[in-house]
């Protein structure tokens, strides 16, 4: 494995447009669970009581949905970035990230310290809450003490709208401008880094294929094998906290010895 990191970290070194991409692995990491794995959340509820039009419809599923979205949001609350996050804000100091592609909705890219204008956040993210009428946006811990003391489906304080974790929901569309942009830079990138995303949940998956067509060098750093795997210019299994950590020492070495 450590010639795999050498190499990886030479790469970073000699590219100009470094894409990193992370999925739910990188959270489990930080001690977040991932919701779709047995025991999770869906065990416990059933997704379609979830689903966007019936969130809008009626206040009971909106009261049901704040519940559920409750026990998601307390444990990504007290969540620390781990190692693999450390990793991913120092090659943005180090001058190397282009940006980071984020299929977490847990706000620990943020909390690491990468800057908001280099986090792309796919699915949104649980940091926040917004009004589905008047798109007005607010803070999430505001809106959830309002809701431990007994609100049980929040409001906008404006319109008096539906107040909505800013994730994507089931039925929901995607959010367009990061959407786009991730495509775009995914196709304009020299390397692309797959951090703890198993690369199945569209549009997901199509992204390293982008970059790949368009000449990038491909990475996956993941715990199991993916379909990808064949694709990729490099594949490491493992954990990403001690494998990104050992990259960027090697980045920093190698930066240190040019100058
Ligand atoms: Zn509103």
């Amino acid at each position: 494995m450590k010639d795999q990191i050498e190499k990886v970290a030479q790469w970073i070194v000699h590219s100009k447009r470094v894409v990193v991409f992370a999925g739910a692995g990188l959270s489990t990491e930080s001690g977040i669970p991932d919701f779709r794995s047995p025991g999770g959340v869906w065990d416990r509820y059933n997704p379609e009581d979830f689903y966007f039009q019936n969130f809008m419809a009626s206040e009971a599923s909106r009261e049901k949905y704040w519940q559920m979205a409750t026990e998601m949001y307390e444990p990504m609350k007290k969540a620390q970035p781990n190692p693999a996050h450390l990793a991913i804000a120092d090659l943005e100091r180090l001058g190397k990230l282009d940006c980071i592609i984020t299929q977490n909705v847990d706000g620990l890219h943020h909390k690491a310290g990468n800057s908001e204008e280099k986090i792309l956040e796919l699915h949104g993210t649980a940091m926040h809450v917004a009004c589905m009428q008047c798109h007005k946006r607010y803070d999430r811990e505001k809106v959830q003490q309002r809701w431990r003391n007994g609100e049980k489906a929040p409001r906008c304080g404006d319109c008096g709208g539906p107040l909505k974790p800013a994730t994507i929901s089931f039925g929901q569309s995607m959010p367009e401008r990061e959407t786009e942009e991730s495509y775009q830079r995914s196709s304009a990138c020299d390397l692309f880094i797959v951090i703890g995303s198993s690369l199945v949940v569209q549009p997901a998956a199509s992204m390293p294929l982008v970059a790949k067509r368009n000449g990038a060098k491909l990475v996956i750093i993941n715990r199991d094998p993916t379909s990808f795997d064949d694709t990729a210019d490099m594949t490491i299994h493992g954990q990403a906290g001690p494998i990104m950590a050992g990259i960027l020492e090697n980045v920093k070495k190698e930066l240190g010895a040019q100058e």
